[in-house]
């Protein structure tokens, strides 16, 4: 599928110029603004279902193209996936996390609404790896007696053994190719095509232990998804930045510069398209009508929605087996820094279902700890009670870090998987599905169009979504002019 790059003849910039002109008009004049730019024939009405970044994104720009837009969504908040834990010290993100000067898209929005962004400095403090049972700094991996990889793969730090696998050979041109069919031999198991890349079974196996959020195991996992990854990742950020105050107060602002509220506490179940209308049942009993309906749901949640008439075949089968990755974050409140006692790094790496153990920082220092953990791990984290769960995590953080006994408190658990409006983090795709999928999954069927995350094709994580509104926006005025 071609990317999008312009909207209706207009480039970015002139895209964000006209945007900012209506947005800011709209601000300053309110209502009587709405009136002068209305057209005599009332304009085309579009229900947007969801309010995370490509739901209120797509919103923003098809007010700004006069038609009138009402955005629906299950929380009682916006930002989705993006999701600034306001009540913790440091605020930590529990969902999108960073983004860097790549992500055009997400920083001309947060410029054009006057949302500030600040950089992320890197921590000086380094990595403890702990592998198969042993604290191990990076210095000392390669002679470790905890290394059991092969002799080519001793000298790799375990969080570097996938990139070191994907790189060498990596034969995607750029960031578009792993949507062309030239390259869906790739869509194999990515376990697979590791090993016959020759990595050892330790590998493998220390490989599933931080799969950084892109896939459940290696097992499960396209090796075209993993290359489309490493592809990107291949001209390195230069700076990391997160939104001040918390990534948050982007959807928020976009959500205030909207003409009309979002509708917040509306489970969407059922969608209608006629000939002439799309109709959707909420759980509560409330219905909207629209002309369009821009579904930007994760199909992790789509797959419990009602669609009639129902989707073509294939596309239906995308929806009930696109795979999400599973994520659990357990937050925790440090009464004294073990690390200054202990003397090792307080960011840990490790083949424990604590997985990566992160600092959450603020300008004033560390204010807690994170544990985020992915796939399996998750999934057995998430099979706890509340309360097991968190003697489990200080048990198993004091095996790791005797100095931290007595010293940790959990005060957050947030599970993606579980969120019954994500059911997951990230959208990939198993093995064929890229061959299978790739291509239907966001075709418009009737007046219902498709956006989120899982529908971009050239950007990550945030920015994907705000590409993803960027295409749905031409599809529906491509059908009304
Ligand atoms: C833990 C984590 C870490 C991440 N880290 C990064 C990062 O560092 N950098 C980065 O760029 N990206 C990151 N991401 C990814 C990024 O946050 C997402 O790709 C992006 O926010 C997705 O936006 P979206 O609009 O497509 O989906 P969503 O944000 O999921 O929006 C969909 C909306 O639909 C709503 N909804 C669901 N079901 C219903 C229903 N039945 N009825 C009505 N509304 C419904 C949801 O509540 C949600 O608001 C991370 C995500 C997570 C979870």
């Amino acid at each position: 599928m071609k990317q999008t790059m312009s909207i209706k003849g207009l480039n970015r910039r002139e895209f964000l110029w006209g945007l900012s002109q209506s947005v800011l008009a709209s601000l300053v004049l309110g209502r009587a603004f709405q009136q002068v730019a209305v057209a005599e024939r009332p304009p085309a009405s579009v229900l947007v279902l969801g309010a995370g970044l490509s739901g209120l994104y797509t919103a923003l720009l098809l007010e700004a193209k006069g038609l009138a837009v009402t955005v629906l969504e299950a929380r009682d908040r916006v930002g989705g996936r993006v999701y600034t834990l306001d009540d913790i010290p440091g605020k930590p993100e529990a969902g999108g996390q960073s983004f860097s000067e790549r992500y055009q898209r997400l920083l001309a929005l947060a410029e054009l609404l006057q949302v500030p962004t600040e950089p992320i400095n890197s921590s000086e403090q380094g990595t403890l790896l702990y592998v198969r049972g042993q604290p191990v700094l990076p210095s000392d991996w390669a002679v470790s007696p905890a290394n059991l990889l092969a002799a080519t793969e001793r000298n790799t730090l375990p969080p570097q053994l996938l990139t070191s696998y994907l790189s060498p050979d990596n034969p995607l041109p750029d960031k578009t190719a792993w949507a062309r069919a030239e390259y869906f031999d790739l869509d194999i198991p990515l376990e697979q095509y590791l090993s016959t890349k020759g990595a050892s079974p330790e590998a493998l196996r220390l490989m599933n232990f931080n799969p950084a959020s892109f896939f459940n195991s290696v097992e499960a996992t396209s090796a075209l998804w993993a290359l489309r990854n490493n592809q990107r990742a291949k001209t390195p950020a230069k700076q990391f930045m997160r939104i001040k105050g918390g990534n948050s107060r982007l959807p928020e602002k976009m959500a205030a510069a909207l003409k009309f509220p979002v509708q917040t506490h509306k489970v969407v179940k059922f969608i209608r398209s006629s000939h002439s209308r799309v109709e959707v049942q909420c759980a509560d009993g409330s219905r909207f009508q629209a002309d369009y309906a821009v579904v930007t749901l994760p199909f992790s949640v789509l797959r419990q929605v009602k669609i009639v008439p129902p989707l073509p075949e294939v596309q239906a089968e995308a929806v009930s087996e696109l795979p999400y990755t599973l994520v659990t974050e357990v937050h925790l409140a440090v009464r004294r820094p073990f690390w200054e006692e202990d003397g090792y790094p307080p960011q840990m790496w490790t083949d424990t279902q604590l997985q990566n153990v992160l600092p959450v920082r603020d300008a004033d220092g560390i204010q807690g700890l994170v544990c985020f953990v992915n796939g399996s791990s998750a999934q057995q984290l998430d099979a706890m009670s509340k309360a097991a769960l968190a003697e489990f995590v200080k048990a198993e953080l004091a095996r790791i870090r005797p100095k931290s006994q007595g010293n940790v408190e959990v005060t957050r658990v947030v599970s993606w998987g579980r969120d019954p409006f994500a059911r997951g983090d990230y959208s990939h795709f198993a093995p064929g599905q890229i061959r299978r999928f790739r291509d239907k999954m966001a075709q418009p069927w009737q007046r219902i169009h498709f956006a989120g995350e899982h529908t971009a094709i050239a950007s990550p994580g945030m920015e994907s979504a705000l590409e993803s509104a960027e295409r749905v926006t031409s599809e529906v005025l491509a059908r009304i002019e």
